[in-house]
């Protein structure tokens, strides 16, 4: 039988979307259990316009109202699946706050996801764009994610390959888009004694040398690496709590090593890594600041001051003028760079 849920009617998304957009649902249902899910599905909810699953709300852009069903996902709980000597796998359910999620993993001594402290939102939302800092992906430490198809009522399995993952990427923001609402998230985490920690990039090794933690050859542990990486971000983020925004609105771009020989003439500071297929990728943000935006104000909008690469709500902005300001900053680098950037952030109508 399923369990009955409460679906209630023109709620305001304002407090459910880090961008702090006031957006209203036409209808809205909190759940916590996969019941209530099939009890949805029973009163036909689903089969008009697919419903919004939202999680933390803190990778998307509400365009407008939504004349749909917004489901918001509250499955909580965690499962030790297996472990031997050197790792661990478990099973957290996707509603369960991703930060979360990494404290109690290092409060374990269970490694390999430190170095995404901090990143906002539920863990079913995770492998949607595949989240990533600081050199690790969540696809590092995947196993699989079992998702819930809002068609059909059946519960999948989605293991690393069929995830597809990429920069930003998986099959759920592809084939999969709109179609299934993930319920639980499975990694396998390294136990202590067997971590593989990743230092070098951004600033992490050397906020730990400030910190103090590494002297004399002294290897940090997980939670250093976290504390590290925790300090970072709140230095260059800013936080939604104060300011709305989605953290980065656009990808770094990846484009051919030709255009880049070309454009390295003209532009020879211009940072830039290795690419998978070749392909040379360039920081957005970089490229936003010298097209002149850093610190850009549009209305209640602009861009912010310390990262170009985060659009922000100083409020009350509409989706609409985020848009705008959005397709400014794209065309602006276009006509500077020739390269056309995409958005990171979820553009949702
Ligand atoms: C300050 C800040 C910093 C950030 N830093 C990073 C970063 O370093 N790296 C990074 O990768 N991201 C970063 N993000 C983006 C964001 O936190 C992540 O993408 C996060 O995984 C989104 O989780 P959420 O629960 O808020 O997703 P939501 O915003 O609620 O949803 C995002 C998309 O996923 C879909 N979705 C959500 N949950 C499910 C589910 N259970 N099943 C199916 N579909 C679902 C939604 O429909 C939507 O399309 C940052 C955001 C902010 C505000």
């Amino acid at each position: 039988m399923p369990t009955p849920v409460a679906v209630l009617n023109h709620y305001n998304l304002q407090p459910f979307n880090t961008f702090g957009i006031r957006a209203y649902a036409r209808q809205i249902a909190f759940i916590s259990s996969v019941s209530e899910l099939d009890y949805l599905r029973e009163l036909g909810l689903f089969e008009l316009e697919g419903p919004l699953v939202l999680g933390g709300g803190s990778n998307m852009l509400l365009m407008n109202d939504l004349d749909r069903l917004v489901i918001v996902n509250r499955l909580k709980g965690r499962t030790i699946i297996t472990q031997d000597t050197e790792t661990i796998t478990v099973r957290w359910a996707a509603g369960d706050s991703w930060h979360q999620v990494v404290m109690e993993a290092i409060a374990h001594g269970w490694g390999g996801i430190e170095n995404l402290a901090l990143i906002p939102g539920c863990i079913g939302a995770a492998p949607i764009q595949n989240i990533g800092a600081y050199g690790v992906e969540l696809k590092d430490v995947f196993v699989q994610a079992e998702a819930y198809d809002l068609r059909t009522g059946e519960v999948c399995t989605y293991n690393l390959v069929d995830c597809q993952f990429g920069y930003r990427e998986s099959i759920f923001k592809q084939a999969l888009k709109g179609k299934v609402l993930i319920t639980s998230v499975t990694l396998r985490l390294s136990k202590p004694g067997f971590h593989q920690l990743k230092l070098g990039y951004g600033a992490i090794q050397e906020t730990l040398e400030t910190n103090g933690v590494i002297v004399s050859g002294q290897v940090p542990s997980i939670n250093d690496v976290a504390k590290a990486v925790i300090s970072i971000r709140q230095s260059k983020l800013p936080d939604p709590a104060v300011v709305g925004n989605a953290g980065s609105f656009f990808k770094n771009p990846e484009i051919p090593q030709s255009q880049f020989d070309v454009l390295s003439q003209a532009y020879p500071t211009m940072p830039h890594y290795p690419a998978p297929h070749g392909l040379v990728k360039v920081p957005a943000g970089w490229l936003i600041e010298q097209a002149g935006m850093k610190g850009y104000k549009a209305g209640s909008c602009g861009v912010h001051d310390k990262q170009a690469l985060v659009l922000v709500n100083y409020g009350p902005a509409t989706g609409a003028e985020l848009i705008a300001l959005a397709e400014l900053v794209i065309s602006n680098v276009e006509s500077k760079f020739g390269i056309k950037l995409t958005p990171e952030v979820n553009w949702i109508s």
